[in-house]
């Protein structure tokens, strides 16, 4: 039996009567946008964040948006982030007429370098955009810092690390803002898109509810050019059913991790590095391995999954050839999408499948390295 990298369904099955009821009531209360599950969401994750406030959006990607867009940044804006990510983290930048200005990352953690975004600072600077990537919360409190010294906006994307922790704060409790995403094989995935801006600050948290709806501020009143982006009833139903098992599944998530941490210790690969004073969710186990697409190819042949995130930093993607950076500019980020691969470390996966997992990984592994 091939293992899959990841398993959404697993969890609807097990919570299936749970979640049923929970759409049939929004079905029978006929409010499908912004009612009561989508206000009591707003309440429970900033809860499992820690920061104040949460808005509840269409997506991860919109997340970012409304987040910039609330935050200030806007045409002419520059905000230093990270080449090795998804692509929606700089798609957000570029959406709000913003301009991306990388700098490399921390091959340890894969995270932005908080040791080089001072020199990526310009006057035209507004905002800096790290995030939190594989489930591994970025070094926060030297990037609050830095944003303080030069008086800059600091937006996180978490939409991977949602009930990660940061010297001893919640994701949310860093920075100006921080977002998610709720994509169904995120650590809390919705049955469709979603996702939320979390952030202390009131004003910040008045102009994302008003950007997510048009940019009203009233009945058919216009205060911005805003967005159609509000989270629906039925999502909000069905992450309010899943939240209570969140704790419990990044708990399994990192037994697993901690399971292949152990079985690995020995073989000439480079596993995941836990920051200091860091809860890693593990929304990936990622190693790293030079010869890492035989590897993969070996595996699947196994029937074990893996997948590469990513295998292509941003800087040299076509859509954004006009940032005008080129092949060597960021030598860790690229270096990074050569070798790195994710094994399955979702919190259903059986003892016998992490087994066997762990057994195709050392096999493989001391093959192509003799
Ligand atoms: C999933 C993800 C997003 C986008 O979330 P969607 O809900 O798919 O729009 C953004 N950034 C990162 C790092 C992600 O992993």
């Amino acid at each position: 039996m091939a293992i899959p990298m990841a398993n959404p369904k697993a969890q609807i099955d097990a919570l299936k009567t749970e979640i049923a009821s929970a759409i049939e009531s929004v079905l029978e209360s006929g409010q499908f946008i912004l009612g009561p599950n989508v206000s009591a969401l707003e309440e429970e994750i900033p809860a499992v964040c820690e920061s104040r406030f949460g808005i509840a959006v269409n997506s991860g990607t919109d997340a970012i948006v409304v987040a910039l867009a609330a935050a200030g940044v806007g045409p002419g804006d520059e905000v230093v982030t990270t080449p090795f990510t998804f692509v929606a983290t700089t798609e957000a930048i570029m959406i709000v007429g913003a301009k991306p200005v990388y700098v490399d990352i921390d091959p340890l953690d894969y995270n932005l370098d908080p040791n080089l975004v001072e020199q990526a600072i310009t006057e035209r600077t507004k905002a800096i955009l790290p995030v939190h990537l594989y489930g591994q919360c970025a070094q926060m409190e030297r990037l609050e810092q830095i944003a303080k010294k030069y008086g800059l906006m600091l937006v996180a994307d978490g939409a991977q690390a949602i009930g990660a922790r940061h010297k001893g704060k919640g994701i949310g409790a860093f920075g100006d803002a921080t977002t998610l995403s709720f994509y169904p094989t995120k650590n809390l995935g919705a049955c469709g898109d979603g996702g939320m801006v979390l952030t202390n600050d009131p004003n910040l948290c008045e102009r994302a509810k008003s950007l997510r709806f048009h940019g009203q501020d009233g009945a058919y009143s216009y205060q911005y050019v805003g967005y159609c982006s509000r989270l629906d009833e039925i999502q909000a139903a069905i992450l309010r059913v899943k939240l209570s098992y969140l704790d419990a599944w990044n708990a399994a998530r990192s037994a697993n991790a901690a399971y292949y941490m152990e079985a690995f210790q020995d073989l000439p690969l480079q596993l995941p590095v836990t920051k200091a004073d860091n809860y890693h969710t593990y929304h990936q186990f990622t190693i790293r391995f030079p010869k890492r697409d035989e590897l993969k190819a070996r595996l699947a042949e196994m029937g074990v999954g893996s997948a590469v995130f990513y295998p292509s930093p941003l800087h040299v993607q076509k859509a954004y050839a006009r940032l005008g950076y080129k092949e060597g500019d960021f030598p860790e980020a690229e270096k990074a999408a050569r070798e790195v691969l994710s094994l399955p470390v979702f919190p259903e996966l059986t003892t016998s499948q992490r087994e066997q997992v762990a057994e195709a990984v050392r096999k493989c592994v001391q093959e192509l390295s003799d």
